[in-house]
């Protein structure tokens, strides 16, 4: 049976909808006058007999959207209801599998799906019935009496989909449930997963998971929310009609693909990459930065400028040659557009003439060109290097920097930020970082 037929009977038996939300919007205090916006104006619905797909970058609210979902987490302001009622406490008939499992490690598999069963009160007899049947079906038969740690990370992962199975429940939500295994074991599993489903032989109505990893949601989802972030709210809905099992290597499935890919980047072409007061592709001292390596920097420039892609590449085309995924690919390419070194459009990443002129010079040429471009694109290099510049003693600790960023990000971020500023800073040998008092100096560069 084909995920349309599959569809197609759950519609036919009065399509239930299990999850409605709206203007869901959750805000985390971060200090005084510092409020994160995670969520934002956030409207879903799931129904019964689909799969679908929420898609997005790391950090854009998606794990803390689940957490509303299931009851665990009151949204700052907003709906949500589940199967018409409103949503007041952690929800009965749904249940969760995260990315990896605490397993305990003194119970055997048996046992540990049966934890599951606890807190719902079904008689023993009845628990184990279900627990050995959710063992059989997830491909776990013969490993009942396996400790936790006799077990690959796949078998582990299997354990937590059948303790979350083990429940029945009505919903299973996914927490990038494929993202801590191996690429083989992910795929055996994602398609072990889906041919389940498809045969209709999981005890649940719906799944909805979270993912950032495009290929994975088009191949598991009859719907993709593609999920925006600062702050996350749902950009966009794709169908997916193609029938299972679906081909990577089909054109309409590659189609698909770049078109995600394209929506899911920020659009800056070259010829509008000046900089502007305000808003995608200028940096602000309040804007987070990713601390992406110098190496990385200059290893996607020079595979840009060399052939087959001689300055232009199709983001997905790019990221397989790469074997890279969205999450390690899109911020060394997010850092290439705030440093003005190439431009993104409708999922193509281009190099810009500095580009190309930093992937063809030698390495003195590089450092200074990569220093001339943070200083005109990143306030923060600036400000380090003008502090620096005006104390006699050419020396500033880190919570001078971190303090003040610490007005418009959290704790983390002001760190990772400072520590892609000593990283980039070191190699534009702008400014140097001495590791052991913690000061910001100016003894090596010139
Ligand atoms: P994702 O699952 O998409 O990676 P999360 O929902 O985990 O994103 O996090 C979204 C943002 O909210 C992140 O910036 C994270 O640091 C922040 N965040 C998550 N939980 C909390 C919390 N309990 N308190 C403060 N900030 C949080
Ligand atoms: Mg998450």
């Amino acid at each position: 049976m084909t995920l349309m037929e599959h569809n197609a009977s759950a519609v036919d038996s009065e399509k239930k909808v299990l999850v409605s939300a709206s203007g869901v919007r959750q805000i985390y205090h971060k200090g005084e006058n510092s409020d994160l916006v995670v969520l934002d104006d956030v409207a879903l619905t799931i129904n019964e007999g689909e799969v679908v797909g929420l898609l997005g970058r790391s950090g854009s609210g998606k794990s803390t959207l689940l957490r509303i979902i299931s009851g665990l987490v009151k949204p700052t302001t907003g709906r949500v209801e589940w199967c018409g009622k409103p949503v007041t406490g952690p929800c009965e008939g749904l249940s969760m599998v995260f990315q990896s499992f605490a397993l305990f490690p003194w119970l055997t598999v048996l046992e540990n799906v049966e934890v599951g069963l606890d807190a719902i009160g079904v008689p023993a007899a009845e628990g184990r019935r279900r627990a050995l049947a959710a063992i059989d079906l997830i491909g776990l038969d013969g490993f009942e009496s396996a400790y936790p740690k006799e077990l690959s990370g796949g078998m582990r992962q299997r354990v937590g989909f059948a303790r979350a199975l083990v429940v029945h429940p009505r919903l299973m939500l996914m927490d990038e449930p494929f993202s801590a295994l191996d690429v083989l074991t992910a795929e055996t599993l994602r398609t072990d997963l889906i041919d389940l489903w498809i045969e209709g032989r999981l005890p649940i109505k719906s799944i909805l998971m979270v993912t950032h990893n495009i290929e994975e949601a088009v191949l598991m989802c009859d719907r993709i929310l593609i999920f925006s972030s600062n702050p996350g709210r749902v950009a966009a809905e794709i169908k997916i009609d193609l029938p299972h099992p679906r081909s990577r290597l089909d054109p309409v499935f590659r189609a698909i693909v770049d078109d995600i890919y394209g929506r899911m980047t920020q659009r800056t072409p070259l010829e509008k990459s000046e900089p502007r007061h305000e808003g995608a592709g200028t940096a602000g001292i309040g804007t987070a930065l990713p601390n992406i390596s110098t190496n990385l920097l200059s290893g996607l420039m020079e595979t840009l400028a060399a052939p087959p892609y001689n300055g232009r590449a199709d983001l997905p085309v790019l990221a397989a040659a790469l074997q890279m995924e969205v999450d390690e690919l899109f911020p060394i390419v997010e850092t290439l557009q705030l440093l003005r070194f190439a431009g993104v459009e409708a999922g193509d990443v281009t190099l810009s003439e500095a580009g190309r002129h930093f992937a063809e010079s030698e390495v003195d040429a590089r450092k200074r060109l990569f220093a001339d471009h943070l200083m005109a694109y990143v306030p923060l290099a600036g400000l380090i290097r003008r502090v620096l510049d005006e104390r006699p003693t050419h020396r500033a600790p880190f919570s001078r920097f971190s303090e003040e960023l610490e007005d418009h990000m959290s704790e983390d971020f002001a760190e990772t930020t400072l520590r892609a500023l000593i990283t980039w800073g070191r190699y534009g040998e702008l400014f140097g970082y001495d590791e052991h008092t913690g000061q910001f100096n100016l003894e090596n560069p010139t």
